[in-house]
């Protein structure tokens, strides 16, 4: 566990370097976003959610084809308290923070791990759920710790914490991207990687509803999930912050998070 804390950490500080070199997307200018006028920093009556609905229980498309889900629940409670109607955008996951920039979305719930790098691009709300990074392999895999994961091909999903931990500790060629972590798990499946690091929850989906697979007893890294919001968008960033505030203290977020992850 050693070698992989200082993985994470020389993984977080390459990261800053890398933001502090100008490395992350630019910021957009003159973005003319058709439901706000292009100003990121109103607070209308819809709150424009993006995520992506890949992964579940945070986020999946139900049976009626609507965004479901623990994040689609708490955005929902957070709208109703500010007054606002709720409207969910679907997108690939390394597009929220774009979005998010651009003012073509409001904020993003998509299970989104709090991450130094991401914060340099937007502001997080205070966190409202704990995720764990964990690793799934096939039954019979002679993995078993993290340490084995030297020279085995790993899939992820693009963008996500999995993926840039993986690729700062093993480097590009020993990782695949994939859109989404159903697809990543479906390459496992099909022996096309040796092992997925993935969000726990998802994981455990992922597990149930494919046989042959398991999820490792270790756990690759403990994070926080919040919302994030555009830098200037401080008005809402706020008003989202006291709301889930009275959610939390109410019971409700937690209410929220049994109802799809049962206390065992
Ligand atoms: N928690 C992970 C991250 O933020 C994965 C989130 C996701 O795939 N929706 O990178």
């Amino acid at each position: 566990m050693k070698k992989l804390v200082c993985a994470l950490l020389a993984g977080a500080m390459s990261m800053s370097l890398l933001a502090g070199c100008g490395s992350k997307p630019a910021e957009p200018e003159n973005t003319t976003p058709e439901n706000n006028g292009g100003d990121t920093n109103a607070v209308s009556d819809t709150l424009r959610m993006g995520t992506n609905a890949a992964f579940p229980p945070y986020e999946f498309v139900d049976e009626n084809n609507e965004v479901a889900g623990i994040d689609a629940e708490i955005a929902g409670a957070i709208a109703e308290k500010l007054g606002m109607k709720l409207e969910i955008t679907d997108m690939a996951f390394d597009s929220l923070i774009p979005a998010v920039q651009a003012g073509t979305i409001d904020i993003v719930l998509a299970g989104m791990t709090v991450d130094p790098e991401r914060a340099e691009a937007v502001t997080f709300t205070d966190s409202y759920a704990t995720g764990v990074q964990v690793i799934i392999v096939p039954e019979d895999s002679e993995i078993a710790k993290v340490d084995d994961l030297d020279g085995k091909t790993i899939g992820v999903q693009s963008g996500t914490t999995g993926d840039l931990y993986c690729t700062d500790a093993y480097g590009q060629e020993q990782v695949k991207q994939f859109d989404n972590g159903a697809l990543a798990v479906a390459a496992l499946t099909n022996g096309q990687v040796d092992c997925v690091v993935i969000d726990n929850e998802p994981a455990k989906n992922y597990v149930e509803a494919n046989q042959g697979l398991k999820i490792l007893d270790t756990e690759y890294a403990i994070e926080d999930y919040a919302a994030a919001i555009a830098k200037d968008n401080t008005e809402l960033l706020d008003k989202v912050n006291a709301a889930m505030k009275e959610l939390k203290d109410d019971g409700t977020i937690s209410g929220i998070i049994e109802k799809y992850i049962p206390a065992k």
